[in-house]
């Protein structure tokens, strides 16, 4: 077994700092060791040394994945959060080098200065390495597509301590890393190209919805058709006996005649009010404020479905989950615009179709079986599903974020990359279990 170096810094339960690095922000847990590299090179040490155990192993970069799977119990964690430079490569493109440890919130401040932004989402305090490898479904994202579109190269230790590059020149790593990173080792850094950003315009709109769910139709046919500039978000909420979606409108530009008009079509319906748009900067959509440590403060269940479009059948599936009496929390995203731009098989993100993101969370004691109740009226509609707003990990939610020929191609880089399944000793199902299709494949 490879000894861990004594220059590696190394947290137990026995250190004060321990406390504060133990847990995750949905998941209170109790690993034996956490090793806190920050250089590639000590991330190289630590996955020779924890790949020698047969312990679980945790990767964890912000600690806000909501499966929990970035911490565990009796086992060793990877914790990335020492490692957080944001680094300008070449301001004419726009391409920056960001290290996995970092939040977003951070990368926001540091490339503000530069006029230039990456649409992440919608919290400063998630991590690089979760989202950038995974999907980025942020507030500009019908502008700027996911954050993984932008993703030019990465650095990546693959479970055996060996340091590769995932760029033009390794096509498969870089393919897995943009959606599925965290099947194939650990992504120490990114080079992403950000976006000219000099500001945002920002307001609120509230839509009545009715009992038929007419209004949800006619929303996200108008986010279709509107200028990509504009993305909006929010909640579907009861009030009063009555629903109403409460959205952030994000117009990425500071050119505010053409704001109002791109929102003004919305406003001119019976039942939407609005308060204006407010200029603003990126910063303020994930501030530093959200910087926190994550203590297991916020256990939940949750889950998701990226639909192609509201339409008659799925509006009122969705307004009979958020009347259900467990009460979930329902958040609605628009997604669509320069998302779509991206071949499906480019990257491991497939649904590129998908015009809505619904997200649906129950908050204890109510948990995961009582969700898959409640958010089944959706399923007949999805198109599938976004994998980091899954809090249970299966082979069903597998299939739904990796449908078909792109789910294979997950479990044959897997294999090839984590070929004892290292990094799988915490994230069920293993690949090598995941033969099953039990969601129907697109
Ligand atoms: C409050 C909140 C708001 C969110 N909002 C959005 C949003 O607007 N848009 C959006 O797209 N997502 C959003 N998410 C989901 C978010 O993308 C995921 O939770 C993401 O995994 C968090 O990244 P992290 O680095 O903080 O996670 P961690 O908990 O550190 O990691 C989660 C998992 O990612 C993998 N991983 C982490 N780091 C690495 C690495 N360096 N290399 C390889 N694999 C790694 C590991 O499997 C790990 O278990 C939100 C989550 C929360 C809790």
């Amino acid at each position: 077994m490879t000894t861990l170096p004594s220059s590696l810094v190394t947290v137990t339960p026995a250190d004060d700092a321990y406390r504060y690095l133990r847990s995750t922000y949905t998941t209170p847990h109790s690993p034996a060791q956490i090793l806190l590299p920050s250089s590639p090179s000590e991330v190289q040490q630590a996955m020779a040394y924890a790949s020698g155990t047969d312990l679980p192993v945790s990767i964890r970069s912000g600690g806000h994945g909501l499966a929990g799977t970035s911490s565990n119990d009796g086992g060793i964690v990877v914790d990335l959060s020492r490692m957080d430079a944001v680094t300008v490569l070449d301001r004419p493109t726009g391409l920056v080098r960001v290290d996995a440890g970092a939040r977003w919130a951070q990368i926001a401040v540091a490339l503000a200065p530069h006029g230039l932004a990456i649409s992440s989402g919608d919290h400063g305090n998630v991590g690089v390495g979760g989202l950038a490898t995974a999907g980025g479904i942020g507030w500009l994202v019908r502008r700027y597509g996911l954050t993984i579109d932008h993703v030019r190269a990465a650095t990546v230790v693959l479970p055996s301590g060996e340091l590769v590059r995932a760029d033009e020149a390794n096509p498969d790593l870089l393919w897995a890393v943009r959606g599925a990173g965290s099947f194939v080792g650990v992504v120490t850094d990114l080079d992403i190209e950000a976006m000219e950003l000099p500001g945002i315009q920002v307001g609120q709109v509230v839509i009545e919805i009715d009992r038929d769910g007419r209004a949800l139709v006619e929303w996200s046919r108008f986010l279709q058709a509107a200028p990509r500039e504009l993305t909006m978000s929010g909640v579907l909420a009861a009030s009063g006996g009555r629903l109403v979606l409460v959205l952030t409108a994000v117009f990425a530009g500071t050119d505010a005649p053409r704001a109002h008009a791109a929102l003004a079509p919305l406003l001119a319906r019976p039942g939407v009010h609005a308060g204006g748009l407010q200029n603003a900067r990126y910063t303020d959509l994930v501030p530093a404020g959200h910087l926190h440590a994550n203590v297991g403060q916020q256990p939940s269940a949750t889950t998701n479905a990226l639909l192609a479009a509201f339409t008659a059948e799925s509006a009122p599936a969705l307004i009979e989950i958020a009347r259900h009496p467990s009460g979930p929390f329902v958040q609605v995203r628009g997604v669509g615009g320069a998302a779509a731009d991206i071949a499906r098989d480019a990257t491991a993100f497939w649904h590129r179709d998908a015009e809505v993101l619904v997200t649906v969370t129950l908050f204890p004691p109510r948990g995961a079986g009582e969700l898959a109740a409640v958010a089944r009226p959706l399923w007949s509609h999805a198109l599938g599903a976004y994998r980091n707003f899954e809090s249970h990990p299966s082979e069903a939610t597998f299939a739904r974020a990796f449908p078909g020929a792109t789910g294979e191609r997950v479990r044959e880089l897997a294999r090839r990359y984590d070929p004892d399944g290292v990094l799988h000793r915490v994230f069920l199902p293993a690949p090598r279990e995941l033969g099953r299709q039990d969601v129907k494949p697109e």
